[in-house]
This record gives C-alpha cells, sequence and structure tokens, in this order.
C-alpha cells in the first residue's frame, strides 16, 4: 500500500490505475480506524481495483467549541489498518495541502443541512461538503463509500454530487455496532466506562422506537416521547430526537413511507449519533 500526501502525486497513481483499466473506489475518513471504517474499506476493495482512503481530519468541519485539536490521530496505526483491510492507496494530505493559504471557498447545500445534526452545529456540513467536494475532484472516483451511521452527511453528499454534476456514485454501507448495538465510533473512546454501558440505550431506544411503529404507532411525538423516556434514565444530555422524512430530512407530522428516527445525545464530552431507517 503507497501513503502519499500530495495532490499531484495521488493524481498520478489515480491515472495510472486508470491506463491500467482499474476502477476506483474511494473511502473518506478523518482516521481513528474502528471496524465501523474497515467495513467500508473492505466493501470498496471488492468492488474496484484501486481502493483509495484519504486520512485528513477536516478543521473546517469542527465548531468553535468542538474536539478538532483533541480528535484522536494515530497514522501508524490506521495506515496499517487500512492496508490489512485493502486500501491500495492511502491519501494523508497536510491541512496546508487541502487549504494552501487564501483558499475561501466554500460548498454550501440548503435544507438538508439546516434539520438534524445542523441545527446544533450549524456551519458543520459545509466544512464536509467542502472537503468532500474537493476530495472527489482530487481522487476522481468512479464511487464513494459513506457509513449509515453520519445518515444526514449521507443525504448531503449526494445532494451535492447531484446538484454539482459530480460523476460518482454514492453508496451507503449499513452501520456496524459493537456487541451490545452501540455504534462504533472514532468518539467512543472519550467515555468513561459508566458512560460506555449506558450509551447503549441509543440503540435500545431506537429498536423500541421500531418496535412500537411496528405495532401501529405513527405518531412522532408518541414515538418521541418513548426513546426520550428511556434516555432520561441515563447521564445522556439529549441534543435532539427527531423523526424524519428519509429524503428531505424534514420533521413528519405522522410515520409513513421511508422515515429516519435519528438522535444525538451527550455523554460527558462525547456527543453520539445514531438512527435507523424505517420503510412504513
Ligand atoms: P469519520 O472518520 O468519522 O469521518 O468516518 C468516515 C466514514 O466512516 C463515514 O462515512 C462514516 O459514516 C463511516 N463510519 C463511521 N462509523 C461507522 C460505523 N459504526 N459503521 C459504518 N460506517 C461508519
Amino acid at each position: 500500500m503507497q501513503t502519499i500526501h500530495t495532490i499531484q502525486k495521488l493524481r498520478l497513481a489515480v491515472q495510472k490505475a486508470r491506463t491500467e483499466g482499474k476502477s476506483i473506489g474511494f473511502v473518506p475518513t478523518m482516521g481513528a480506524f474502528h471496524q465501523g471504517h474497515l467495513s467500508l474499506i473492505q466493501r470498496c476493495k471488492k468492488d474496484h481495483g484501486l481502493c483509495v482512503v484519504s486520512i485528513f481530519v477536516n478543521p473546517t468541519q469542527f465548531g468553535p467549541k468542538e474536539d478538532y485539536r483533541n480528535y484522536p490521530r494515530d497514522k501508524r496505526r490506521d495506515c496499517r489498518m487500512a492496508a490489512a483491510a485493502g486500501a491500495d492507496v492511502v491519501f494523508y494530505p497536510s491541512v496546508e495541502e487541502m487549504y494552501p493559504f487564501g483558499c475561501c471557498s466554500l460548498v454550501d447545500v440548503p435544507d438538508v443541512t439546516k434539520t438534524l445534526c445542523g441545527k446544533s452545529r450549524p456551519h458543520h456540513f459545509r466544512g464536509v461538503a467542502t472537503v468532500v467536494a474537493k476530495l472527489f475532484l482530487i481522487v476522481n472516483p468512479d464511487q464513494a463509500y459513506f457509513g449509515q451511521k453520519d445518515y444526514q452527511q449521507t443525504v448531503v453528499i449526494q445532494k451535492m454530487a447531484r446538484d454539482l454534476n459530480f460523476p460518482v456514485k454514492i453508496r451507503v454501507i449499513a452501520t456496524v455496532r459493537e456487541p451490545d448495538g452501540l455504534a462504533m465510533s472514532s468518539r467512543n473512546i472519550y467515555l468513561t466506562p459508566q458512560e460506555r454501558s449506558e450509551a447503549t440505550v441509543l440503540f435500545a431506544s431506537l429498536q423500541a422506537a421500531k418496535r412500537s411503529v411496528g405495532k401501529g404507532e405513527k405518531d412522532p411525538k408518541a414515538i418521541k416521547a418513548l426513546i426520550r423516556s428511556m434516555i432520561i434514565r441515563t447521564s445522556g444530555r439529549i441534543d435532539y430526537i427527531e423523526c424524519a422524512d428519509a429524503q428531505t430530512l424534514r420533521p413528519v407530522p405522522r410515520l409513513e413511507g421511508r422515515c429516519v428516527i435519528a438522535l444525538a445525545v451527550f455523554f460527558g464530552k462525547a456527543r453520539l449519533i445514531d438512527n435507523i431507517i424505517l420503510q412504513i
């Protein structure tokens, strides 16, 4: 596996693979790998001749009070894990390579960035869309892989790719969970042992919501109350619980069609998110 730090060298590596007739798959990440990331890389390598993984802790998607400085970084471990999962190239640019002095253009996707996580993280998705657009233009992949754990992100990227005619197919891969249901996340390391055990309530409450919908409950207020009643028994501080249309991400007055039930909850320093998609 090659580790590449510059845009120019990355472009050459991709061009070479193309002349060899290979298709290009791409997995954008911020590193601190766990099995969730590895499932994306494994799937990408299964589908493509060249699997490119980017590792870049993107400063523009963190808010001023968020964990950009302390975000876990371990280049050697990540490169070793990416290689074992099948990556052919790790693109590991510096902040200066991605945002040279004076770089200031932004990609803003309206509407779908304003709900759910967008309410408490107002500039987050602008940072995500901007860096992913840049990475798409640098890597020029046939397909790019994203995790359903960050469901809103997949909707934003799909909208951006469609609106701006990026010739890339977006693939969404199922959330990988710990045996007790907690969605794997690089931020789980911030949890104390007690918070870690309490955080299982996120998936448990989503499962309880799913069962309730299955029994006929279609009122989002009742579903949100059910989830809230379970979370408030723990030390978790609720940021939001929402029932939204899976495509527009707008809150729904009634659960029908394709919906997402999504939540964000703070446990100590860690803000954890999870979601389920329901086809009703
Ligand atoms: P991050 O490094 O957190 O930016 O995540 C990089 C990619 O991995 C994103 O597309 C995430 O949605 C995906 N990802 C993160 N956690 C999981 C998980 N538990 N299961 C599946 N994909 C995940």
